[in-house]
């Protein structure tokens, strides 16, 4: 089955920046195939025809850090910093098991298929003694859901009493994660370019893992092909520890264990300096830009001006539900504008700078630049249709300044490999009313800290 899409404005995100208004695209199974201006040749009986007037196409938002569990703890910890706001949640996480990350998750990347996501990550570090098959409940929800997935089986082993900040019930041991996160490589990550799980190596952060941890995950991520994901400088408080513990910044930390590379993304990139800057465009390590989350939890701006002006790649992240409650993909590109711009200036980030970092950057920092992240022949047909002709985008003078600048538009339809996902605004692969009731009774379970 084939799929034309014509009559719409075409943003490709490809590498000359190119734009068709009106254009059209054809989808043969899972790939583009054509990209083009005006109307397309395409005709037959096996076509669907899809009329794009009012509507802008796009590459798929893809995610770039996210903890999809923490949908079911959302409103808590309102006014705190990081540490604060860990403090309080950790004991409430300790009681999640699969029934939870199942519910949450299926919610959550419902609602990040609704904001024009098709492909998302999920950092998973809280793996509660006795929980079960925590990664296989999220992996099974993703594929109900029809999202390109990338679960990073994240890990803590540095607890409360030996210096870190999570309660010692809530790490595991050192070699047990490793052998776990080694065990998920195998079962679940497949290689092939039109993959739709590949799973990531991803210790939490410096505060919750031992350096031996995290020097031993990267080896392990290295011989099995694997790319690498953590948390890094995404606070003051965090440098201030790494200051303390390590004499030295958490990019030099990162690098002395071997984390910079082009196979590392790192969440935030908060508190880099230019030398942490100039670190990461140097080794190819990408940024998971968070914007909404840093301000959440007021941890500060990312000098994402200055990575882009580096040569650094830099994707976009809506982060876990519980630091952005929000969790709209499509709004981090406004968002990331905005942080950008109060930090820098009203020309520090371009409305077509957001979209590249939500689209071709997050790819790059996933390794999937050659399958996803533009509208190119060759590339899998992961494609959103926004519909700009509604109250809230209809007018404004440019469809990518309608996107970006505007408020989140519906989509007309969003595709995964060619399947669609959402169509007229709803979502086609499940029922949200009983994804909704499945959530309300499994965070029901997790009773404590939640009114
Ligand atoms: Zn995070």
């Amino acid at each position: 089955m084939s799929i034309v899409i014509e009559g719409c404005a075409v943003a490709t995100m490809d590498a000359a920046a190119t734009e068709y208004d009106p254009g059209h695209l054809v989808i043969d199974g899972d790939r583009i195939v054509a990209v083009g201006p005006g109307a397309s040749a395409a005709s037959g009986t096996e076509v669907r025809l899809v009329d794009g007037a009012g509507c802008l196409a796009t590459p798929g938002l893809v995610n770039t850090h996210h903890h999809l569990y923490q949908w079911a703890t959302r409103g808590l910890a309102q006014q705190c910093d990081l540490f604060g706001w860990l403090t309080e949640l950790y004991p409430v996480w300790a009681g999640i098991d699969e029934e939870v990350v199942a519910a949450a998750t299926g919610v959550g990347l419902a609602w990040l298929a609704l904001s024009g996501c098709t492909t998302t990550t999920d950092h998973h570090y809280v793996f509660p003694r006795g929980s079960g098959d925590l990664l296989g409940a999220s992996i099974a929800a993703a594929r109900e859901i029809g999202l390109r997935f990338h679960p990073s089986r994240g890990s803590m082993d540095l607890g409360v009493s030996a210096g870190g900040l999570p309660p010692d019930e809530l790490v595991e041991e050192t070699d047990a994660a490793l052998a776990a996160t080694e065990e998920a490589i195998d079962r679940w990550h497949d290689p092939a370019p039109s993959a739709m799980v590949q799973i990531a190596v991803a210790p939490c952060s410096p505060f919750s893992v031992t350096p031996k941890l995290m020097a031993e995950a990267a080896a392990l991520a290295r011989r099995k092909g694997v790319r690498l994901h953590t948390h890094l400088a995404e606070t003051a408080e965090e440098s201030a520890y790494c200051a303390e513990k390590h004499r030295c910044t958490p990019v030099e930390y990162a690098e002395r264990l071997g984390w910079l590379g082009a196979d590392v993304w790192l969440a935030h990139g908060v508190h880099l300096g230019d030398p942490g800057v100039a670190r990461l465009a140097a080794t190819g390590t990408g940024v998971a830009h968070c914007p909404s989350s840093n301000a959440r939890l007021g941890a500060g701006i990312a000098p994402v001006a200055s990575l882009l002006q580096a040569g650094a790649l830099v994707g976009l992240g809506v982060d876990g539900a519980a630091s952005n409650e929000a969790g709209q993909l499509v709004a981090e590109l406004r968002q990331a504008v905005l942080m950008a711009r109060i930090a820098g200036g009203p020309a520090a980030l371009t409305a077509r700078e957001a979209l590249a970092l939500g689209t071709i950057g997050g790819a790059h920092c996933l390794g999937r630049e050659a399958e996803l992240g533009s509208l190119e022949p060759g590339k899998l047909a992961d494609v959103a249709l926004w519909r700009l002709d509604g109250l809230g985008n209809a007018g404004i003078a440019d469809p990518v300044a309608a996107l970006v600048f505007g408020p989140p538009p519906p989509l007309a339809l969003l595709l995964v490999g060619g399947v669609p996902v959402v169509e007229h605004g709803a979502l086609q692969t499940a029922d949200e009313q009983a994804l909704l009731r499945r959530a309300g009774i499994a965070y029901g379970r997790l009773g404590k800290g939640r009114r």
